[in-house]
């Protein structure tokens, strides 16, 4: 596959999209006065939520945590809360922090997942951009290696972060995942409390949280599944966050 891309400065992924952040990206992001949402997804020990080609890339982003009886591997996101335009997006389309912008907001509309290739008719961008310019993948080999280069940075944060943001999470009474491909559990933390929060773990030695997890999934049929394995399931109305479901109505 051949795809050549110019971005043309339309703004639109500047526009309701959760910008993934690195977790020093995340403490900027709070610093400068925005919001950050957590998105938790997880899957079990026995590869329950995971296609089994995934699993290494997926584990590798995911801290292995106990729920119940059962081993799991819970991955956490911190991102933007971008609802309608970003808050560092100007009139002009332009962005205010362009220079400090995280690493996503450089390699979109690449895939940072190395299971998702590329559809540009899933993309914001305009078919204009993808009419013209030099490039960006070739014979199915994206060509630009310094965006390469941003993409490896942005799966490495993931791995380096995920114990921190797992005992951030602890500190922040965020303990209830979703089934990976079920849906995603989402908070919205006080953002004082989550700067507070990230400067004291930083400031420790890390060392495995020892809170267990919870699952909270869209339905009975895959309820009995988790609770087979052992792992503990919620039915209790979310107090702290909301449930993202993924399953089709
Ligand atoms: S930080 Fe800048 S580039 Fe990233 S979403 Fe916001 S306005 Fe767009
Ligand atoms: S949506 Fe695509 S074309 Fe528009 S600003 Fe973002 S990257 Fe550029």
């Amino acid at each position: 596959m051949n795809t050549a891309f110019s971005c043309v400065g339309c703004g639109k992924c500047c526009n309701d999209h959760h910008v993934p952040l690195t977790l020093t990206e995340a403490r900027m992001w709070a610093a400068d006065g925005g919001q950050v949402i957590v998105l938790v997804e997880g899957f079990l020990g026995n590869g329950l939520g995971l296609p089994v080609q995934q699993r290494e890339h997926a584990e590798r982003r995911s801290v292995e945590v106990r729920s119940g009886a059962s081993e799991a591997f819970v991955a956490i996101t911190f991102a933007a809360y971008n609802v309608g335009p970003c808050r560092n997006l100007d009139e002009d389309n332009l962005c205010r922090i362009y220079e400090r912008r995280p690493l996503v907001c450089r390699i979109y509309p690449m895939e940072i997942n190395p299971h998702i290739p590329l559809n540009p008719a899933i993309k914001e961008c305009p078919p204009e951009s993808w009419e013209k310019g030099p490039d960006l993948i070739l014979g199915g080999e994206l060509v630009d290696q310094e965006l390469a280069g941003l993409i490896q940075r942005s799966r490495q944060a993931d791995r380096d972060d995920i114990r921190a943001k797992d005992a951030i999470c602890a500190l922040l009474d965020i303990r209830t995942t979703a089934l990976k491909g079920d849906g995603f559990t989402a908070y919205l933390p006080d953002m004082s409390a989550f700067a507070t929060v990230i400067d004291h773990v930083a400031q420790q030695p890390l060392t495995n949280a020892s809170s267990d997890w919870q699952f909270h999934v869209s339905g009975d049929d895959i309820a009995g599944q988790v609770l087979a394995a052992g792992a503990e399931v919620t039915t209790e109305t979310p107090l702290n966050y909301a449930f993202i479901s993924l399953r089709a109505a």
